[in-house]
């Protein structure tokens, strides 16, 4: 069946009135963005509350419909046959072929849902559905109608066309991106942060990025699986300015004069505190942490009580509260775990002590970083400055 066009289905809850409006121009900017890799050509448009997406010749069906499952904000997709209007005749034709093609022996039970959208129809929307309905009983034995639970759901929609749909392919949910501002994630190589950004996203946040990296302990190749990553985030989030700091001489300065049992904790707060500086320039009203209580000696909650202390902006870790199985089952599902396991070494855990400590005191971890007060504040603003942008999608 030559299917061109698509009927997307958005969460309507808490989008009225001029939401309303953001609501759906940030969808349809995301759908295009979503799209613009997909073999073929698409028309993405917004008409009487809905929103088409309609291809323009040949294109990949299956692609396409991989593509806008990944578009947050969209709760189903359905897949459309649109014909043009040449009397009731030539429609029921049409819809008993449209049924056969589906199922040349369908036995399943039905309802018809007409709709006409278009007032100047001769047919109201009672009439179709009964009309329609008594001609898919008389051609199809089989069928029956049920109109509380029925298994399948037959949509007519009168418009300029007339357009026919039975699928709903689920859609991911969520938020536009574009619709709840914007947050810093601090992204690594690893498998949890990559989901704690897509996480986030899902809510409708733009998502920027800090990664930091500590040449030439970590490798060019450790870098670019954070950019891999990155891209692979964008393909649901929309473009994702990456900010790469080197963090190389702060991590020996604090390598230097700290004890070392407490070097993640401190490098983890320099974390902090600079993607809290470039967000605050970005606009980014949030950080986004891949961190999970217990995980490590750093996500310990003693840990993650002082890492969180340097910070004014709220910290999102979305989850916090899962086992790593159920990070992975999320990485898995969104395509990032192939390349989070890829074996490249993090900045983290170069300068790792044997014993870091794991129920670290925010008084102790004070105390010691005023042992960096000569250099740190000069050592952070070059960081900062210096930081390369890479811009990934
Ligand atoms: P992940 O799998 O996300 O890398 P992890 O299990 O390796 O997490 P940690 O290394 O303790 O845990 O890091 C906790 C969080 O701190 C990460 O999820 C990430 O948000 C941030 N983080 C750690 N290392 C870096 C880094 N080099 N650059 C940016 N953020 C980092
Ligand atoms: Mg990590």
């Amino acid at each position: 069946m030559a299917l061109k066009a698509f009927l997307i289905k958005y969460g309507e809850i808490g989008i009225k009135g001029k939401n309303r409006y953001l609501f759906e121009d940030a969808l349809l900017s995301q759908i295009r963005f979503a799209l613009r890799d997909v073999e073929g050509k698409f028309s993405v448009s917004k008409e009487q509350g809905r929103i088409y997406v309609e291809a323009q010749g040949e294109y990949d069906y299956e692609e396409t419909i991989a593509a806008l499952k990944r578009v947050f904000g969209i709760v189903g997709i359905c897949p459309v046959l649109q014909i043009e209007d040449k009397g009731f005749e030539d429609l029921a034709e049409q819809i008993l072929d449209y049924i056969r093609q589906i199922d040349p022996d369908p036995a399943r039970t039905f309802k018809v849902h007409a709709r006409r959208a278009r007032k100047n129809y001769p047919m109201d929307s009672m009439t179709i559905n009964c009309e329609l309905g008594e001609r898919i009983l008389r051609e199809f034995p089989k069928m029956r109608v049920d109109v509380h639970q029925p298994q399948f759901n037959l949509y007519v929609e009168i418009r300029k066309q007339i357009h026919i749909y039975s699928e709903t392919i689920p859609g991911c949910g969520g938020m536009p991106v574009g619709t709840n501002g914007k947050a810093m994630l601090l992204l690594s190589g690893g498998i949890d942060s990559p989901v704690a950004g897509w996480m986030v996203a899902k809510r409708g946040v733009q998502i920027e990025a800090t990664y930091f990296h500590a040449p030439p302990y970590t490798s060019e190749r450790a870098k670019q699986k954070v950019v891999d990553l990155a891209v692979l985030v964008a393909r649901y989030a929309g473009p994702i300015r990456l900010h790469i700091v080197n963090f190389t001489d702060i991590q020996l300065y604090i390598y230097d004069q700290c004890p070392h049992e407490e070097l993640t904790i401190i490098m983890r707060r320099y974390m902090m505190r600079i993607a809290e500086r470039i967000a605050k320039e970005s606009n980014a009203l949030g950080l986004i942490t891949g961190e999970s209580i217990g995980q490590v000696a750093s996500q310990t909650i003693q840990s993650l009580y002082a890492t969180n202390e340097v910070c004014k902006m709220p910290v999102f870790r979305p989850v916090i509260g899962f086992d790593k199985l159920e990070i992975i089952e999320i990485a898995k599902k969104i395509q990032t775990y192939e390349t989070s396991i890829q074996p490249f070494e993090d900045c983290c855990t170069i300068f790792v002590a044997k014993h870091p400590v794991t129920k670290p005191s925010l008084k102790v971890i004070q105390r010691s970083e005023e042992k960096l007060q000569e250099k740190i504040e000069a050592m952070v603003d070059l960081a900062v400055s210096g930081r390369e942008i890479v811009v990934c999608k």
